[in-house]
């Protein structure tokens, strides 16, 4: 294919190309992280009021109470258009450039001057900068986008479950299985079976630990998706990856949540989301997993 052979020779080119179209792809991000959790919670809402309304008579539950529940307005990724969130003014395509909009902007609003988080520039710019690595690491190839494609949902998924302590199936589960595709059609650089081993040993891992502590301490520790999340990790990267990604993220979220607790005086009994932390680690051994693994068994004298 000729961009190839265009990308191979030009390596910033096909560099500078992935931090352009990275950040469009962090300003996509912005808005899924945003939306997909409304969009869920409105699909729950309406299964709920459909259940209750078929399961109980008309005097225990009207449904026509909670009609205004069901009929809302039509709320996707694509509708309505992105609006302010102070005074509904329609964000104009110039105004929606990634980075720069906000800059120009000054960190405000055109119409009411209330201010816009710095959190959306961030966003796109690690989303641009992480890709940009991506790419350094594993040159010009398809198995380079089918990476991207994992970087960004990792991003997606911390931030939602950041936000929200939630990490969508229809999230996790297609990319789950998108990995498992990529081994089978041979564009990952890991085997069918490592990756299927891989899937399913990072659900049972988690499940068991999730049953455990549910045992001892009688309270749900850890929600089904993360149990999905290594899951997923386990088909990109393969089960070898595994012991250091659950490494990784405890140690990591051992220290941010003490530090949490010792420095915010933050209630230990407030559920911390281990999304982020699995995320991290997974897209940390992603890339510097045989870095590390090489340390440490020089450490160990191995
Ligand atoms: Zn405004």
């Amino acid at each position: 294919m000729n961009i190839f052979v265009y990308f191979e020779s030009n390596p910033e080119f096909f560099l500078f190309s992935v931090f352009l179209l990275s950040l469009l792809v962090g300003s996509f991000l912005n808005v899924v992280i945003y939306r997909i959790p409304i969009m869920l919670k409105r699909e729950w809402k309406a299964d709920c009021i459909g259940f209750l309304s078929d399961e109980l008579d008309q005097k225990e539950f009207n449904p026509e109470q909670y009609a205004h529940h069901i009929n809302e307005e039509t709320f996707n990724l694509s509708v309505p258009r992105s609006r302010c969130p102070s005074c509904g003014h329609k964000i104009t395509a110039l105004e929606n450039i990634p980075v720069l909009s906000w800059l120009f902007l000054k960190a405000k609003c055109s119409q009411c001057q209330s201010s816009i988080s710095i959190r959306y520039p961030i966003i796109e710019l690690s989303t641009a900068l992480l890709s940009v690595l991506v790419a350094y690491y594993f040159g010009v190839q398809w198995y380079t986008l089918a990476l991207l494609v994992l970087t960004w949902t990792l991003i997606a998924l911390s931030m939602i479950d950041f936000d929200t302590q939630l990490l969508p199936d229809n999230i996790t589960l297609p990319i789950l299985w998108l990995g498992i595709l990529l081994s089978v059609l041979g564009i990952s650089s890991i085997s069918l079976m490592t990756s299927v081993i891989g899937a399913i040993a990072g659900y049972l891992i988690l499940w068991f630990v999730s049953q455990i502590f549910k045992l001892v301490t009688k309270k749900d520790g850890m929600g089904g998706g993360d149990l999905k999340l290594l899951a997923l990790l386990g088909a990109w990267l393969g089960w070898q990856a595994l012991p250091l990604i659950l490494f990784l993220s405890a140690f990591v979220g051992a220290i941010v949540g003490i530090s949490l607790i010792i420095f915010l005086g933050r209630d230990k009994n407030i559920p911390i989301p281990f999304g982020p932390y699995l995320a991290s680690a997974g897209f940390i051994s992603l890339l510097w997993g045989e870095q590390i693994k090489q340390f440490y068994f020089n450490l160990a004298g191995i």
